[in-house]
């Protein structure tokens, strides 16, 4: 199966109307060309010298497993990692490369640890310790969020995650969703290895009851690779409102039935989930094909543009060309998405009133 090139404009877009994008990380969807200005402003040295060069090492080509995707940001982070003026580029860059993929609305996660070099233990990425703490990193990226905002005209709003194997960064966590809540930070996320249980680590467990107390939303990464019991254990433990990926949750029945009839969403990320090896590289048997027979309310989603060398279009292209997914259906999940948004009530309503005029369809509540 030959697949589509992400260059981006080399292909024509197979869905040209607004979309909305829930699942995707900010460090994941850097630029090449950024890591390489910065790591020559910063005299850091890389093992590529142009953009191209690092897209060759970073880029997964063909299916991984976890730690060979997991090793791909090794490769750059520490040159991201603890530099203020890389982290509120980034974060504007991000607003840039969404508003030409067609995305009027999106939700951004990043763990602020992992970008901090200050305040955090142990230091990731085996840096210096410097002065930049998890706190600034948040207020960073919030200016670079806003200031591409203004510049590019599409609404960016953030969602802070914890680490699964840094169950002590997670009470910093809700605290930082709390202390920026009404900066654009919505809600609260659990990524990394789904085999650390939430009863082994249990500030992971805390956290989530902290921000279920105080209205912070929540989102778990959960059934990608690991069994349905982690997305169980997301739902009933940590009261996740939405499912990062949640593929194998298909292979427990009574669990699917009990999601599909709460309405949960689940953000599904097709490119990424077979180059990591989440799913069956065949496109044609990815979980969202059931999802989408269901009815299911789901998004879809890039995850980590840089690592997968994709764009949100190439995502709808696969879905178009291998799944046979039509414009009614990709309009059917950006209201879903919107509907699933962690946008305040008035907010959400406003962002739905923008698909339906977009998609020429009469104002309607019933989806
Ligand atoms: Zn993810």
């Amino acid at each position: 199966m030959s697949e589509p090139k992400s260059e981006l404009g080399s292909r024509r877009e197979v869905f040209d109307e607004p979309k909305v994008e829930l699942h995707v990380h900010l460090d994941g969807a850097v630029r090449a060309q950024t890591i390489i200005d910065v790591a020559r402003r910063r005299g850091i040295r890389l093992a590529a010298d142009t953009a191209e060069e690092l897209r060759r090492l970073l880029v997964l080509r063909e299916p991984a497993t976890l730690t060979g995707f997991l090793a791909k940001f090794a490769v750059y982070m520490h040159v991201i990692a603890g530099d203020r003026d890389a982290i509120e580029r980034i974060a504007y860059e991000f607003v840039e490369d969404k508003a030409k993929q067609g995305v009027i609305y999106a939700e951004v996660r990043y763990s602020p640890h992992l970008l901090a070099n200050a305040d955090v233990e142990p230091i990731p990425w085996n840096q210096e310790e410097g002065d930049l703490s998890p706190d600034e990193v948040v207020r960073l990226v919030n200016r670079g969020l806003r200031d591409g905002e203004r510049a590019f005209s599409v609404k960016v709003r953030s969602i802070l995650c914890c680490m699964r194997h840094m169950p002590s960064w997670s009470a910093d966590v809700v605290e930082l969703c709390k202390k920026y809540r009404h900066e654009g930070v919505l809600a609260i996320d659990l990524a990394g290895d789904e085999s650390l249980d939430c009863q082994a680590y249990p500030g992971h467990a805390r956290a989530y009851q902290e921000a279920a107390r105080c209205g912070i939303r929540r989102t778990v990464h959960a059934g990608e690779v690991g069994p349905p019991s982690v997305v169980k254990e997301a739902v009933e433990v940590l009261k996740a409102e939405r499912v990062g990926h949640g593929y194998r949750t298909l292979e427990d029945p009574q669990l699917y039935a009990q999601l599909l009839a709460t309405n949960m969403h689940f953000e599904v990320c097709p490119i990424s989930s077979k180059l990591t090896g989440a799913c069956d590289a065949d496109f044609s048997k990815h979980p969202v094909v059931r999802l989408r027979k269901d009815k299911a309310n789901y998004s879809l989603n890039t995850d980590d543009p840089l690592i997968f060398d994709s764009t949100l279009q190439l995502d709808y292209s696969v879905a178009c060309q291998h799944m046979g997914f039509t414009r009614q259906e990709f309009r059917r999940l950006n209201i879903c998405s919107a509907a699933s948004s962690f946008l305040p009530e008035p907010e959400k309503n406003e962002l739905l009133h923008q698909l339906y005029r977009a998609y020429g369809m009469i104002q309607s509540t019933a989806f």
